[in-house]
């Protein structure tokens, strides 16, 4: 029977949180409980640690933030022991797409984009604690020897394995990944992993850009001085590359991205943009005839079986990622890296 335990509080509409001592939680009946073994800090927390606008509109204190974990069940719920899917000693890592299973979007197979749903760690309580409450529905099944850092970067991972394959994998063909956050390196990584070649990357960040060649970029440039368009239609004869995945949410990148694409090529857009962005339609798509598609969320749980995969055997090797750990207790020296540039994922351990 746990009793209390430590958590990073969201305590008052403000920036930062607090470390506090709460009472554990308990596992309703569709619920697991779980003991957390390696938590990793996400954009969206450090949004909820700024307290910007999008966090004042969406997030509603006190709560307990973070998604991305991974960490052994406890405990069981009623039906989640009735269920016999998930057991004591599961080592498990979190779907944070809360979807209901009943609305039109879940019945189409697109429990992703559900119409109800709901973010783990954002709309209801998450991870950054010793302990945490999953429904069973979103618990996902690891190897047991998966070590629990990299346990626990499965979700942002399977944005990058969802953007990488929707609409068909780029292997032994050419792409271009425009932003290299935490998701953008280990695009690089699975790109690498599936033989596309050349794999170019553009990011002004200097610690990035060398991890991302630390991944496998065969290029990396800088957008602030490099002319990428011109120097990626001469490195593929003028044609542009097969596949361009959209990560950083720049406008500009997204335009760049439009012309370094080769007709009949590919445009996966995982970036969230803070204003509209203009494009010149029918060269840059219509003619061409690309394909772009949006991309949210992880597919469930096709995204989780590739990611297993790609996981295993270190075919991603995903460590050059995982600069920073720290205990919980130190959270706030996490986010502190993080903002000053000084860190890709971070990594907090209970
Ligand atoms: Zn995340
Ligand atoms: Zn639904």
């Amino acid at each position: 029977m746990v009793c209390l335990m430590k958590a990073v509080f969201k305590e008052k509409p403000a920036p930062g949180a607090v470390l506090k001592e709460v009472d554990a939680p308990k596992p309703g009946p569709n619920d697991v409980l779980i003991k957390i073994d390696a938590a990793s800090i996400c954009g969206t927390d450090m949004h909820i640690w700024n307290w910007d606008e999008w966090a004042q509109n969406r997030i509603k204190p006190p709560m307990i933030f973070g998604h991305e974990a991974a960490g052994k069940i406890v405990e069981l719920g009623s039906n989640a022991a009735a269920a016999g899917k998930l057991a004591l000693g599961d080592f498990i890592s979190v779907e944070t797409h809360v979807y209901d299973g009943t609305c039109e979007q879940c019945k189409r197979g697109n429990a992703h984009i559900c119409e109800n749903m709901k973010i783990f760690g954002v709309d209801m309580n998450g991870i950054f604690a010793e302990y945490a409450v999953v429904p069973q529905q979103n618990a996902w099944v690891n190897d047991a020897a998966l070590p629990p850092a990299i346990a626990s970067i499965q979700e942002p991972f399977g944005n990058a394995v969802h953007t990488v394959f929707e609409g068909g994998a780029p292997s032994g063909d050419s792409a271009l990944v425009l932003g290299c956050g935490p998701i953008g390196l280990f695009a690089v990584g699975i790109l690498k992993a599936i033989g596309a070649s050349p794999v170019f990357a553009v990011e002004p960040t200097p610690l990035r850009a060398r991890i991302a060649s630390q991944m496998g970029a065969d290029r990396v440039f800088d957008p602030r001085t490099d002319d990428y368009v011109k120097e990626i239609l001469t490195a593929t004869n003028g044609k542009g590359v097969g596949a361009v995945l959209e990560m950083s949410g720049n406008g500009g990148a997204l335009q760049n991205g439009f012309k370094a694409l080769r007709p009949g090529g590919k445009m996966n857009i995982l970036g969230v943009f803070p204003k509209d962005v203009s494009l010149d339609v029918s060269n840059g798509i219509v003619f061409k005839y690309a394909r772009v598609h949006g991309i949210n969320g992880r597919r469930i749980w096709d995204t989780w079986e590739k990611t297993r995969e790609l996981l295993s055997e270190r075919k991603v090797d995903v460590r050059p990622v995982l600069t920073h750990e720290f205990a919980l207790s130190d959270f706030e020296k996490g986010f502190a890296a993080i903002k000053a540039g000084e860190a890709a994922k971070v990594i907090l351990k209970p």
